[in-house]
């Protein structure tokens, strides 16, 4: 189906179309991305339905206390989001998983079982990911030791002020481990999940904050500091925090007897293999598509690259796909911070606005 037409059906209720009524997109996803658009849509006097999945909005943003680069309060950017729902126009429907989407008669019909369906003349798919499984790196011994953590369950006990080993105590040393689950041909994904590197430097900051004669290491491949004060906050980290920073992939971790975690590792710049023992290991997992975003790529057959959906063009089209009112906003395309998810979203709605005006 070509996206600049609609089967030559004539849309039935769009307020921006040519019958002069409300037209209607159903979105789902509300995390940043789903908001974000739902927001702007009721703004141009579309009517949304925002569907989530979960009993919570917000997505991947409500497991953040702090957000890089510098430390905004999470809680702040979710009650921002929360206010623009708000608006007239839109109708939140929590707990709804939608496990089938498809065209018909010139609509999108989005449905839950057999029962709930959900019918509009668009839908944006904001789908979203979900934290890669570091369980399926055995080798680093996630799930099956005690103090090796992921950077969510990390995030989680910044939560409180308190970074505490399974035994309760405060770990003297610590380290962070870049690229699990991202860059990595054995587990089938080589792109690189874009935040994780900046996390890293913000969790090994708020480590030191915590407990600041505690010793840190990152142990990275690359440093990709690309974005907005990035660079600032690393330079900080070494400079204020004493962060350590190890070129090198650890390639083996293990319990001690003392529940303390053994790394083995190679300096891949003095070209040394290295053995560190830790208190605590914390995997800073990267980004992979949530299965409804397989699921629905799939069926409509816009599964991209690594299960994520595709856009119809990477420059001028990335909130389309090739099916006429299929669009597509945030992670569920790629690794994005929350700021490009957000403009994304922004553009996302621009697009479907100019889709629904053209019927
Ligand atoms: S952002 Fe950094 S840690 Fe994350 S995948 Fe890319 S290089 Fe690895």
């Amino acid at each position: 189906m070509n996206q600049n037409k609609n089967n030559g059906q004539p849309f039935e209720n769009s307020s921006v179309g040519s019958s002069g009524k409300a037209a209607s997109v159903v979105i789902i996803g509300a995390g940043p991305a789903g908001i974000e658009a739902a927001s702007q849509l009721a703004q141009n006097g579309v009517r949304v339905t925002l569907l989530e999945k979960d009993k919570e909005l917000g997505g991947n943003v409500k497991n953040w206390v702090k957000l890089f680069p510098d430390f905004t309060d999470a809680s702040d950017i979710r009650k921002g989001l929360f206010s623009k729902l708000e608006s007239k126009g839109i109708d939140v429907k929590t707990g709804v998983s939608v496990n089938k989407l498809y065209a018909e008669g010139g609509k999108w019909i989005a449905r839950n079982g057999s029962d709930a369906k959900y019918s509009a003349d668009a839908v944006l798919l904001a789908t979203g990911f979900e934290p890669f499984d570091a369980g399926r790196k055995e080798e680093l011994g996630y799930g099956i030791y005690d103090n090796i953590i992921t950077s969510v369950e990390f995030e989680k006990m910044t939560k409180d002020g308190k970074i505490l080993t399974a035994d309760g105590k405060v770990p003297e040393r610590i380290a962070f481990l870049n690229c699990v689950g991202s860059r990595d041909e054995k587990v089938g994904n080589n792109y690189c999940s874009r935040v994780c590197c900046i996390n890293a430097v913000k969790q090994a900051v708020e480590y030191k904050e915590l407990v600041p004669d505690g010793d840190v290491y990152v142990f990275y491949m690359d440093l990709r500091m690309s974005g907005q004060c990035y660079e600032e906050l690393y330079r900080k980290s070494q400079q204020d925090f004493d962060v350590n920073f190890i070129r090198g992939r650890i390639s083996e971790a293990a319990g001690t007897i003392d529940s303390r975690v053994q790394i083995k590792s190679e300096d891949t710049l003095t070209g040394l293999p290295l053995k560190i023992t830790v208190d605590m290991l914390v995997l800073m997992v990267g980004m992979e598509p949530s299965p409804t975003t397989k699921k629905l790529s799939s069926q409509n057959n816009i599964e991209g690259e690594y299960g994520f959906a595709k856009a119809f063009g990477s420059f001028l089209n990335d909130n389309k796909t090739d099916k006429a009112g299929l669009f597509l906003a945030g992670t569920c395309k790629r690794p994005l911070t929350i700021p490009e998810t957000i403009a994304d979203a922004r553009a996302a709605a621009g697009e479907i606005v100019e889709y629904v005006r053209g019927k």
